[in-house]
């Protein structure tokens, strides 16, 4: 059985009070409801008072948002792996669309940031997806495989199949209340863990868990969640409304 996730990434929103409110809202509507793990993706400034709320909780865990590709040193503004390490955070979104485009952040890079996560045992949520033009041309697949194959496929085996996690998240359906249609989301994944047990083995494939991002939101969660090759979701927008979140967190 392979991990249910559902990861909600704040993003650049919230000020800290607002971010505790949430959690202790979440605390109470989500904890215990389901045997999904559940993510709370915080800015990194409220990494350590998110966790200290949610104590030795076992459901609901933070990721930070991103992390440094280099180990240590002058990189002023930067957050390295070894830093979530050392306050425990146990997994990072890496490759996320808006760094990809604002931040220039390509599939070498990625590689190289997944590296230091995985160096320092935090889980990468490495994120993949094709913008709007590609899914109209109909190359689709071929970029999602080439975004795996450039940031992952360097990875042996063993540790894809126990430390990685991949979330799917079309670029036309983030922030735009478009979602993928339940089919076209299974497609995907199901493209993605062919391309990995090709590479690999199905048993590296069948083992890793594959999230769907883009629009996810209560009423859609059941319907997407529901398909054999989707894991969970990233979850944005919703996830800033405790009971919007703990919805989708039920619908797993
Ligand atoms: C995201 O940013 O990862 C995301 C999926 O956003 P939204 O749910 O708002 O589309």
């Amino acid at each position: 059985m392979r991990q249910k996730i559902v990861a909600g990434n704040w993003k650049m929103n919230k000020t800290l009070e607002e971010a505790k409110a949430l959690t202790f809202e979440l605390l109470r509507l989500v904890d215990g409801t389901t045997k999904a793990k559940v993510v709370l993706c915080t800015p990194f400034p409220y990494l350590l008072p998110i966790k200290e709320l949610l104590g030795d909780n076992k459901q609901i865990k933070v990721a930070a948002q991103n992390c440094s590709e280099h180990e240590s040193g002058a990189y002023t503004g930067e957050v390295s792996a070894a830093m979530l390490k050392s306050m425990d955070v146990p997994y990072v979104i890496l490759g996320h669309s808006e760094r990809r485009q604002y931040f220039g952040e390509d599939g070498k890079l990625l590689a190289k940031k997944i590296d230091k996560a995985l160096e320092h045992h935090v889980t990468p949520i490495f994120c993949c997806g094709e913008p709007l033009e590609i899914r109209e041309k109909g190359t689709h697949e071929e970029l999602v495989k080439q975004q795996i194959e450039e940031s992952l496929f360097h990875l042996s085996g063993e540790v894809l199949e126990h430390h990685v996690v991949i979330a799917y998240e079309p670029v036309w359906a983030i922030g735009t209340g478009k979602t993928a249609t339940s089919q076209q989301a299974q497609d995907m994944h199901a493209v993605i863990r062919k391309h990995i047990a090709s590479k690999y083995s199905q048993t590296v494939a069948n083992s890793i868990p594959i999230l769907y991002g883009g629009s996810v939101g209560a009423a859609n969660a059941k319907e997407l969640f529901s398909n054999p090759d989707v894991d969970g979701g990233l979850v944005g927008g919703a996830s800033l409304k405790s009971k919007d979140f703990s919805e989708i967190v039920k619908a797993i």
